[in-house]
C-alpha cells in the first residue's frame, strides 16, 4: 500500500507499520515519491539521501522493528551528518562533507528514524525567510508567493506539506518556532544545554538550540525524547531533570498563563493579535488562569540579540577560510591572507557579511564595553526577569511571530523589517529558556503560531499545556493548498 503522506503524523506512520499496513520501504518510497513531485516547486530539500534511506527502510522490513524505527526525519543542513554534504545553506560550505554525525544525528539514527535529507536555510540559520539561502528560496506550502519563515523554513515546509512527519531545525534566535509558525506545524526550542549542540555548525554559541518540528504536539514530544540529554561531546549539554514524557490529557486547571502586555504592545498584527486572544479563551475554558504580566526589558531584547549574536557569529564563523572546508577557489591569490579574503568574499552572502562586520565591530577595543557590554548586561535583565515572572505564573503566552507568512521578496532589502521577525522569539534564547510555536489559527488564510514559554527544563510542563490547547484549537496542519494539489 502507498500511504498518503500529507496530513501524517509519526504516530501515524508508527500505526501503520505497527499494523503491518506498510513496510517501511513503503513509507519511504512514499515520502520519496511526494517529495519528488512536490518539491521541485516548494524547494523544501537541497538533498535528499533516497538510496541510503531505502536500504535503512529494508534493513527494518528484514531484522523487525519497533516504536520510531522506520518512521522518517528531515534534518536540517546545518546538522553535521557523516560523509553527507552540509553546507549550512552557504557556497563556502558547498562539498563539505563532515567526518562525523551530530549528536542529535546519532539519536535519530539509534532511535531509528531515517533521515530522508538535509533541508534549506538561511545561510548560517541568519534570517527569518529562507530567502538568505545560497541555493534558493523555499516556499510556504500555505501560499507559494510567501516565506515559510526562517531560518528552518526547509523543515517547518517539509513538514506542513508532507514531505516528512519529523523535522529537526535549530533555533538562536526564533528559527524553529517562527518558521512553524508562519508554517502551521509545531515547533519546540528546547531549554539551553537540554540538546547536543554537538556537529552543529555554530552561529552563536551561547543561543543556539536544536528542537523538533511535527504535525502535532505529541509527535513534538517523541522527536524531543530522542534528541534531548547529555552528550559528552557537548559540555554545555545536561542530562534532563526528569524525562520527555508524551503529554495526554486535556486539562489545564491549576495553571496560570502570564501575557506580557508591553512585549505585545510593540507591533503585533491585528488578525494575529485575534487568533492569539483566541487561544487564550479556549486555555480558560481548559481551566486555565490567564493574567497580564510585565517583561520590561524585553522589549530591548531585539537589539540586545543583533548584537550578541553577530558577535559570537564573527567569532564561529572565523574558522571559514578556504583551507579546511569546503570552498577552494581556482585562483586563491598569492598569499594566505588574500587567499582568506578571497574565500570569505565569494564564499559567504551579504546577510552573513553584515553580520560578520557588525560582529567584528562590536567585539573590537574601545566599542567593545558599550556595545557588547551593554547587550550583556539588558540580557542579564531579560533573564531576571523571566525568573521573577515565572514565580508568579507557569507559563508565558505570545504569539510566536508578529505576522503571518510575508510574500517573498518584501523585506529581503530590509534587513530591520526581517529582523522584527523576531521581536517575541529572540528574549527566550536570551533567557536560555524551552519555548513552543503551535498553530492556533488562520488570519488571512495563512496560519498564526501560539508560543508558549517555560521556566527552564519544564519541557513537560509546556508539551502538556500545548497538546491540551492543540486538542481544544482543533487546527487543521494541512494546508488547502496542498489538499487541491493532491
Ligand atoms: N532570525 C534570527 C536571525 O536572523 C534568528 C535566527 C535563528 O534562530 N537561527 O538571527
Amino acid at each position: 500500500m502507498t500511504p498518503d503522506t500529507l496530513g501524517l503524523t509519526a504516530e501515524g506512520c508508527m500505526a501503520l507499520l505497527d499494523a503491518g499496513d506498510v513496510s517501511c520501504v513503503e513509507l519511504v518510497e512514499a515520502y520519496l515519491a511526494r517529495i519528488e513531485q512536490q518539491d521541485g516547486d516548494l524547494n523544501c530539500y537541497l538533498r535528499t539521501r533516497a538510496d541510503a534511506a531505502r536500504e535503512e527502510a529494508a534493513r527494518f522490513d528484514r531484522e523487525g522493528r519497533s516504536g520510531l524505527q522506520g518512521v522518517p526525519i528531515a534534518l536540517k543542513d546545518i546538522l553535521c551528518v557523516r560523509g553527507e554534504e552540509t553546507t549550512a545553506g552557504s557556497r563556502i560550505l558547498e562539498g563539505h562533507r563532515p567526518l562525523y554525525d551530530a549528536g542529535v544525528v546519532t539519536r535519530a539514527r539509534a532511535a531509528g528514524l531515517i533521515p530522508l535529507g538535509k533541508t534549506n536555510m538561511d545561510e548560517f540559520a541568519m534570517g527569518s525567510s529562507t530567502e538568505h539561502s545560497a541555493f534558493g528560496t523555499t516556499h510556504n506550502p500555505w501560499d507559494a508567493r510567501m516565506v515559510p519563515g526562517g531560518s528552518s523554513g526547509g523543515s517547518a515546509a517539509a513538514v506542513a506539506a508532507g514531505l516528512a512527519p519529523l523535522a529537526l531545525g535549530t533555533d538562536t534566535g526564533g528559527s524553529i518556532r517562527q518558521p512553524a509558525a508562519l508554517c502551521g506545524v509545531v515547533g519546540m526550542k528546547p531549554t539551553y544545554g537540554a540538546v547536543s549542540r554537538h556537529g552543529l555548525i555554530a552561529f552563536g554559541s551561547s543561543l543556539d538550540q536544536i528542537g523538533p518540528f511535527a504535525l502535532t504536539v505529541r509527535d513534538a514530544a517523541l522527536a524531543l525524547q530522542v534528541i534531548a540529554g547529555r552528550d559528552h561531546c557537548d559540555s554545555t549539554s545536561v542530562e534532563l531533570p526528569e524525562p520527555i514524557a508524551v503529554p495526554e490529557g486535556d486539562d489545564l486547571s491549576g495553571v496560570t498563563i502570564g501575557v506580557p502586555a508591553d512585549l505585545l504592545a510593540q507591533g503585533v498584527e491585528p488578525g494575529v493579535r485575534e487568533a492569539f486572544d483566541r487561544s487564550l479563551e479556549h486555555a480558560q475554558h481548559l481551566g486555565a488562569r490567564v493574567r497580564e504580566i510585565t517583561l520590561p526589558t524585553a522589549v530591548h531584547a531585539l537589539p540586545a540579540y543583533y548584537l550578541i549574536a553577530p558577535a559570537e557569529a564573527s567569532a564561529n564563523l572565523a574558522r571559514f577560510d578556504g583551507v579546511r572546508y569546503g570552498l577552494r577557489l581556482e585562483e586563491p591569490g598569492d598569499t594566505i591572507v588574500e587567499m582568506y579574503g578571497r574565500t570569505r568574499s565569494s564564499g559567504f552572502g551579504a546577510e552573513v557579511k553584515r553580520r560578520i562586520m557588525l560582529g567584528t565591530y562590536v567585539l573590537s577595543a574601545g566599542y567593545y564595553d558599550a556595545y557588547y557590554g551593554t547587550a550583556q548586561r539588558v540580557r542579564t535583565l531579560i533573564r531576571r526577569e523571566f525568573d521573577q515572572a515565572f514565580t508568579d505564573v507557569d507559563l508565558i503566552a505570545t504569539p510566536a511571530s508578529p505576522t503571518v507568512a510575508f510574500p517573498i521578496g518584501e523585506r529581503i532589502d530590509d534587513p530591520w523589517a526581517m529582523y522584527a521577525c523576531d521581536l517575541l522569539t529572540v528574549p527566550v534564547n536570551l533567557a536560555g529558556l524551552p519555548g513552543i510555536s503551535l498553530p492556533c489559527g488562520l488570519s488571512e488564510g495563512l496560519p498564526v503560531g501560539l508560543q508558549l514559554i517555560g521556566s527552564a527544563f519544564s519541557e513537560n510542563r509546556i508539551l502538556a499545556a500545548a497538546h491540551a490547547l492543540e486538542g481544544a484549537i482543533g487546527f487543521d496542519p494541512v494546508p488547502a493548498a496542498m489538499r487541491s494539489a493532491g
